[in-house]
């Protein structure tokens, strides 16, 4: 019990978090590109925020949400996504009195109470971005080629834009209703969630997983043969730009996804080679959510992008990553006595920018090169009572075997010199 981690959660390790790393880094580099900035919010939030903002009939908020009663009896709950928090900190910090649009992104865990299987767990990790403010098609077009992109720039290929417009309050109760008719002959045929669904939220049965009602709903009516012109022109002009931006997409009529909150455009990004969970991440419009939260009638726009599954996806597609290289220094010691002055030059090393290390095992010479190999250092500095007498030190280079020596005082600029001469 006390070795083993709660169930649908990973300890990411040395080897695997440099990909971890790699992702979070494109996400700052691509959001600066677009002209997001970061926003960080806690990771628990009063429930109440989730029951409103995310929908009391979806799947996360009636059997996923990780909910408890703190010690002051409020109940609390980990965020299982990152929109509504957002949402929630846009109004409480008054941003909207700002310039707008404002373009948020954030990077983060995410919790979901899920059945665990492979690119599906409890703790899971998301990147997103929330854009509020504007109404314009243009916008829809910018954040699915920022995903896409993104996608791109961490070498993911082989994946689907997959886009829909399921509406808004004008279309969607006419919807609705012809959904009704469709399905409720067929009831005894569908889910035992479906069927629920049927009552509460009949637009999800399109985009259920079940064989059984995939048969059934291949007819049904969808979103996009009921649209109001409003949405209708929103749609066609959001397909307009990406085709401008050559980001090639497939309408997908079914597409609705899990969260009650999208308007308009609901889009989804495929990658090939996961199986069952095949969607690396996915967003859409909610121009109904900030009001639904408390505020003014403010349109936004957003997605979420999930790291496991992405990673999953490299490595499917056999994309490597660098792993970390060693420490450019190893600096060793001949006998006990140098600690003190090898421990002052390897600070000198770090304070120049250098990657150093040295050993803590009391371990003898032959030992310590031993280590400094295993760690693939890639120089190791040998500090000797002769040489330090002469204010010298033995640089080697670790793949070559080279000896030279050096004086203490140029190590340093002597170690970038080689270093720099390697990278050209
Ligand atoms: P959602 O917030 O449900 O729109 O999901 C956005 C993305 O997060 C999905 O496309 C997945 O890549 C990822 N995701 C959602 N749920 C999980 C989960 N339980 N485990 C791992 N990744 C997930």
């Amino acid at each position: 019990m006390l070795t083993n981690r709660p169930r649908g959660t990973n300890d990411i390790l040395p080897g695997q978090v440099e990909k971890w790393q790699l992702i979070e880094e494109t996400m700052r580099c691509i959001s600066a590109e677009y002209n997001y900035q970061e926003i960080r919010t806690p990771i628990f939030e009063h429930t109440e925020l989730f029951i409103r903002g995310v929908g009391e009939t979806t799947d996360i908020v009636e059997k996923e949400m990780y909910t408890f009663v703190d010690r002051g009896e409020r109940s609390v709950t980990l965020r299982p996504e990152g929109t509504a928090p957002v949402v929630r900190s846009y109004l409480e910090n008054r941003l909207n009195s700002g310039p707008q649009p404002v373009k948020l992104y954030y990077t983060g865990p995410m919790f979901r109470y899920d059945r665990p299987q492979s690119g599906r767990y409890r703790q899971f990790h998301q990147v997103g971005v929330e854009a509020f403010g504007s109404h314009h098609p243009a916008l829809d077009a910018e954040v699915m080629s920022m995903a896409m992109e993104f996608y791109r720039r961490i070498g993911l290929v082989d994946v689907e834009l997959h886009i829909n417009s399921v509406g808004c309050p004008e279309c969607r109760p006419q919807l609705k209703e012809k959904l009704c008719e469709y399905f409720r002959p067929r009831e005894s045929d569908l889910c035992s969630n479906c069927r629920q669904r049927l009552v509460k939220n009949p637009l999800r049965i399109i985009d259920c997983k079940n064989p059984g009602c995939q048969e059934i709903a291949k007819d049904a009516p969808t979103p996009l043969d009921h649209l109001c012109s409003d949405c209708k022109e929103h749609f066609d002009s959001v397909c307009e730009y990406l085709k401008a931006l050559g980001i090639p997409f497939v309408i997908n009529p079914r597409l609705v996804r899990g969260l009650d909150y999208y308007t308009h455009t609901a889009f989804e990004i495929m990658a090939k080679g996961l199986g069952a969970q095949s969607s690396v991440g996915g967003g859409g419009r909610y121009n109904r959510l900030i009001e639904e939260c408390g505020g003014p009638s403010i349109p936004g726009i957003g997605y979420a992008l999930g790291v496991e599954r992405i990673i999953l996806a490299l490595e499917q597609q056999g994309v490597e990553t660098a792993p970390s290289p060693g420490p450019d220094v190893f600096v060793a010691i001949l006998t006990p006595d140098l600690k003190a002055d090898a421990f002052k030059i390897l600070s000198k090393l770090r304070k120049k920018g250098i990657s150093s290390d040295q050993d803590y095992l009391g371990r003898s010479l032959k030992a310590q090169m031993k280590y400094a190999s295993k760690i693939n250092a890639k120089y190791t500095i040998i500090v000797g009572n002769d040489e330090l007498e002469r204010e010298m030190v033995i640089l080697r280079e670790m793949d070559t075997g080279e000896q030279s020596e050096v004086p203490v005082e140029d190590a340093a600029a002597k170690i970038k010199e080689r270093l720099a001469s390697c990278t050209d």
